[in-house]
């Protein structure tokens, strides 16, 4: 499993003397001349050694460690041309690109794959017969062809090179079935030549797999320490949508030209996020594996060669991508495992200077990531139950987070401070919370260990739920014990009594929360039980994912310091004139100020909830602060705030409901608009909630029969949670699928809502 630790590492013969030099080359020499570094990276030098002396060689090295120098430079060296077999056709050109920039001659690297015509293959192939081409970069499928391999049999190799190894094993995060025969092929063109795999991979399993497929035959094996020195770590809390957009477009400002990823767990989101940051004025283009392979290859090449600065993308994009100046990598969602983790934060400072990774994270993520699992099967639902589990404690731990991740990895890590990620550098506040703790304990008990965690926050805050008055749980003397607390609260406390063991969680029996020995001896004898108390925690729960986006006021980044001047400013003038400050402005209007900088009355005025009246009345100190402040810090005013994708999604809803009104099906309406199905349901929803009513009745009448119709406005009248999934859990009776719940509950808010 994707699991690292516990199972050994093929670590075996990686110091052996085969890893010396025998061969007569000066690698030393070759590194300043083609490629002018002055020293080895890592363990390069003995890596190449092993592969000069004609051995296989199996190189494990984060990303960013300099894994292609290791058969670059044995290319150039070496007579004949090696064979470098790498995965993804769209990044192979870059690769190439790479190499020719070492060299005066561009025939010293060619690409071979579908995506060349006969004249250009032509080309390739008489470089390689007249060795003028040492590199030569093939996909798995090149290998696969009869002609390839008969013209490779004839030509002068002069070894394999396997990048992204980890694609051959199941186990790996990119698993290629092609390259499972790479053995066969490389065998059929030439038994005798030295394979050289590399991968960044840090699982044992996954290492293990691949000496074993790839059949490597006793090879030298190098690992380097994992730990990436130069990137920064830090969790933020993923408060309401609309501020960790803001703060994100913040951040991208404060780096300006500098390239960064921002990994999102759906297209949606990438695609909203991107909008939102290019109304900002940053260069921004979605990635997904949505977009058509042109597209996609567009904009790839567009954030390569700078065009583009910051990519939004879900996990479709990053491997192999060879850009060791992107600065930041942003994670809007919580990854699925630490391995993902780390391998996407990964991209960040491969040339070893700065490289900042974010995560924003929220409780909502975790369901999110359940949800995604939910039609897995049993033992999949597991694995990933478990991996959600290890990066929750991840992302909750106030433990430095580099020791965390080398802990993972297997590695020591002893240092007491980093000095590189947030929990170093600021380290968090422990509170006591022993008496909390036993108090979870008495309700587990209390609830005879046959309920989840939800269903035990409910007891705790003491909520009636219909289920709570199913059970009669209401009257147990610890219903409400934990009133003084809030939700979030215990929750995280509750999280980190399973990441002590005092309890855990049953996954096979739906996440019941059952005792443990632990567990049991902490409740008898009490003992001191310090937690973590973060914002992550208190009132730090995000949107939906409903409202993600859409339904951001303003993508615009607030000035937190010139925000809280203006709050003082606003205080003092209160007190001076003897209103309540909201009088004067309301927190809204003061965001825009700290957002759009207004140095004049007119300006002013465009702010939410300022007019001309209050402009006038109270303004005046305000527009000169301002102006002071704009001034002192040599602010250039971002006049051009504005979101143009909202204006978009303002002409969309004029649209829908001009058309819902004419009783236009559904399905043309989204056409028209090109949007899908649920995108549109989503759009009305959203029109909806803001006041206004759409009679779909007759798209419903097409949808549903009036007694499901009923059946579900019964169960939207009674239920408590907005959740869709929960709906349909509860329903699962009758079997709707999420459209024909999502519009009943449109019809519900139309007529119940208001
Ligand atoms: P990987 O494939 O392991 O992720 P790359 O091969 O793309 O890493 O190398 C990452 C960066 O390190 C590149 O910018 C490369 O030029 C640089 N690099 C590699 N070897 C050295 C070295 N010996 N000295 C300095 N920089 C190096
Ligand atoms: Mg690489
Ligand atoms: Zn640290």
């Amino acid at each position: 499993m994707a699991k690292s630790t516990k199972t050994a590492s093929p670590k075996k013969a990686n110091t052996s003397s085969a890893a010396k030099q025998k061969h007569s080359h000066d690698i030393t020499a070759g590194l300043q001349a083609k490629f002018g570094f002055d020293k080895f990276k890592g363990r390069q030098e003995e890596a190449i050694h092993s592969l000069l002396n004609g051995h296989d060689t199996f190189v494990i090295m984060p990303t960013g460690g300099g894994k292609s120098l290791c058969y670059q430079l044995p290319a150039l060296i070496l007579d004949g041309c090696a064979i470098v077999v790498s995965p993804l056709i769209a990044l192979m050109k870059n690769q190439v690109d790479l190499v020719r920039g070492y060299s005066e001659d561009d025939n010293i690297a060619h690409f071979l794959n579908s995506s060349l015509n006969k004249g250009q293959i032509k080309v390739v192939r008489d470089d390689v017969v007249s060795g003028k081409t040492k590199l030569l970069y093939v996909a798995p499928e090149t290998l696969t062809k009869q002609e390839n391999i008969d013209f490779f049999r004839a030509a002068n190799i002069s070894f394999f090179a396997v990048d992204e190894a980890h694609c051959i094993s199941e186990w790996g995060h990119d698993f290629r079935p092609e390259y499972r025969r790479l053995r066969e092929m490389m065998d059929e063109i030439n038994k005798d030549i030295p394979v050289i795999a590399l991968t960044a991979t840090a699982t044992p399993k996954v290492q293990s797999d691949i000496v074993k497929n790839l059949g490597l035959r006793e090879p030298n094996i190098f690992i380097s320490s994992f730990n990436r020195q130069n990137l920064y770590y830090e969790i933020q809390p993923k408060v309401k949508v609309d501020q960790t957009i803001k703060s994100i477009v913040r951040f991208i400002s404060q780096n300006k030209g500098k390239s960064g990823i921002i990994y999102t767990l759906n297209r949606k989101t990438t695609e909203e996020l991107a909008e939102i940051l290019m109304a900002n004025g940053i260069k921004a283009v979605a990635y997904h594996a949505g977009l058509d392979a042109k597209l996609r290859a567009e904009r790839q090449d567009g954030f390569l060669n700078e065009d583009v600065q910051v990519i939004v993308a879900t996990i479709a994009f990053g491997m192999g991508i060879d850009k060791p100046d992107i600065r930041f990598v942003i994670h809007y969602n919580m990854p699925k495992s630490i391995e993902n983790y780390y391998q996407e934060t990964g991209r960040a400072g491969r040339d070893g200077l700065e490289g900042k990774c974010i995560l924003y994270y929220s409780h909502k993520d975790v369901s999110k990531l359940e949800h995604l699992m939910r039609d897995k099967p049993l033992s999949e639902r597991e694995v990933g139950a478990q991996l959600i589990n290890e990066t929750l404690a991840f992302v909750e731990t106030s433990v430095c987070r580099r020791k965390v991740l080398m802990h993972y990895f297997g590695e020591e890590w002893n240092e007491e401070n980093c000095g590189n990620c947030d929990n170093c550098l600021h380290p968090k506040e422990k509170v006591e919370a022993k008496d909390e703790a036993v108090k979870v304990l008495k309700v587990v008990k209390a609830l005879d260990e046959r309920f989840n965690l939800d269903y035990a926050v409910n007891i705790l805050i003491g909520r009636l739920t219909p289920s709570v008055t199913m059970f009669r749980h209401e009257n147990i003397a610890e219903f409400g014990i934990g009133k003084d607390k809030d939700v979030h609260f215990w929750n995280s406390l509750i999280r980190q009594m399973l990441l002590e063991n005092l309890i855990r969680k049953d996954i096979e029996e739906y996440g019941l929360l059952k005792f443990t020995p632990q567990g049991e001896k902490f409740l008898k004898k009490p003992t001191s039980f310090k937690i973590v108390l973060n914002n992550l925690f208190e009132g730090a729960d995000a949107d939906d994912e409903e409202t993600e986006g859409a339904g951001a006021t303003s993508g615009a980044a607030t000035d937190e310091v010139l925000f809280d001047m203006l709050k003082d400013l606003r205080q003092k003038q209160a007190k001076k004139l003897g209103l309540p400050p909201f009088v004067i402005f309301l927190e809204t209007s003061l965001n825009d100020m700290a957002t759009m900088y207004p140095t004049t009355l007119a300006e002013l005025e465009k702010c939410q909830g300022v007019s001309k009246g209050k402009a006038l009345k109270y303004g005046k100190p305000f527009v000169e602060l301002i102006a002071k402040y704009v001034e002192d810090n040599d602010i250039v005013k971002p006049d051009d705030f504005v979101m143009k994708s909202v204006a978009n999604k303002a002409s969309n809803k004029i649209y829908i409901i001009q058309n819902v009104d004419k009783k236009i099906p559904l399905e043309t309406i989204a056409k028209n608009k090109d949007l899908r199905l649920d995108e549109l349901l989503e759009e009305m929803e959203s029109i909806v909630a803001s006041g206004t009513k759409l009679n779909l009745n007759y798209a419903i009448d097409d949808m549903l029969d009036e007694d499901d119709q009923d059946e579900i406005i019964e169960y939207f009248r009674g239920c408590e949670t907005s959740s869709l999934d929960v709906a349909k859990e509860e329903l699962s009776e009758f079997d709707f699928d999420w459209e024909q719940l999502k519009i009943m509950r449109i019809k519900f808010l139309c007529e119940y809502g208001n």
